[in-house]
């Protein structure tokens, strides 16, 4: 179903896909395949229940149940399958997935197993005109010392494919600049470098993440409508805020951020951070489990006032500011 808000031509261009992570992507039909591999049979309506959430806790409660199934290689290939198709569908030509290899080191997997079987899995989209490239995430609780696991895992994979280190998971954890070592060696061995942050931690998490650890984009960064500095700060650096509409509302971080109880879709700061001269990469976050598809973020941003003509810029901001040279370039 394409959002009746979008212009056809905003919704043909071809687009990127740069906040987006792979386990948060399943689809209601591939859960219950997945699960299926296990034993453990489900239905499409059950899966729809688990996937419907008040907070973010809750949230990350269904994100446990749904990466518990994902045990074996072959798991992940399928997902990445599933996702590829999504994305194709949606006119995206060029995608960074977060992998969560925090979770598969917690769960005893090697994460170059399962890396090797998700390039097997995308290597033929790349042929039908999807490019992939990777992120590998650290989950920000499970602390400094498995946060670089995480980059040891990045050589052991030894893949050019793998373009950043990012950081995500419970971002009011572990104070910001502990990490500092684990992004120096990231960036030592070629990686850039990202960080969920000011998604329900405050502005200065921003701040640290850009000025001690020298993140390139900010995941989220919505926090920043609070702190008018700041934002002059990232329109000067131009560091892009991944911005995700559909997951603000879903995780009530933009309810949490503005202040108000029910915030809508209308409220969401992206045009105010946009015109203030941040660059804006939109995207979908967790696109399954937050019922929301790329197209279906590009008509929130026109729902929320932003004009054609900005819509077609910030589609362009998502080549500029992704991590692959010639991607970037392509922009123009
Ligand atoms: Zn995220």
């Amino acid at each position: 179903m394409e959002p009746s808000s979008l212009s056809n031509r905003i919704a043909s261009l071809p687009k990127t896909e740069l906040h987006l992570h792979l386990e948060g992507s399943i689809q209601p039909a591939t859960v219950c395949a997945l699960t299926a591999r296990h034993g453990f049979i489900t239905t499409e309506e059950e899966v729809r229940q688990r996937y419907a959430y008040r907070d973010f806790p809750e949230f990350i409660e269904a994100f446990k149940w749904v990466t518990s199934f994902l045990r074996e290689p072959q798991d992940y290939a399928l997902i990445a399958r599933d996702l590829a198709e999504h994305l194709l569908k949606q006119g995206v030509i060029y995608t960074e997935v977060t992998l969560s290899i925090g979770v598969m080191l917690l769960r005893k997997q090697r994460p170059e197993a399962n890396f090797e079987a998700l390039l097997c899995a995308t290597e033929p989209f790349e042929r039908r005109g999807l490019r992939f490239r990777w992120v590998f995430d650290a989950a920000r609780q499970f602390g400094v010392d498995a946060a670089m696991e995480v980059v040891e895992s990045v050589k052991r994979c030894n893949s050019k494919a793998i373009v950043a280190f990012g950081i995500g998971g419970d971002e009011l954890s572990i104070p910001t600049k502990e990490f500092r070592p684990i992004y120096d060696c990231a960036s030592e061995i070629g990686l850039h470098r990202l960080m969920h942050a000011g998604e329900v931690g405050g502005p200065e998490q921003i701040r640290e993440a850009i000025e001690l650890l020298g993140a390139e984009r900010i995941g989220h960064g919505i926090a920043a409508i609070n702190d008018p500095e700041l934002m002059d700060f990232l329109a000067e650096r131009k560091i892009p805020l991944e911005i995700c509409p559909a997951s603000n509302m879903k995780t009530a971080a933009l309810a949490l951020q503005l202040g108000l109880k029910e915030p809508t879709i209308e409220d969401h700061p992206l045009p105010k951070l946009f015109r203030h001269g941040i660059p804006i990469v939109l995207s979908t976050d967790d696109p399954a489990m937050f019922h929301t598809t790329l197209r279906e973020e590009y008509a929130h941003a026109a729902r929320m006032g932003l004009r054609e003509d900005e819509l077609a810029r910030i589609v362009e901001m998502g080549f500029q500011h992704a991590f692959l040279p010639d991607v970037a370039k392509h922009s123009g």
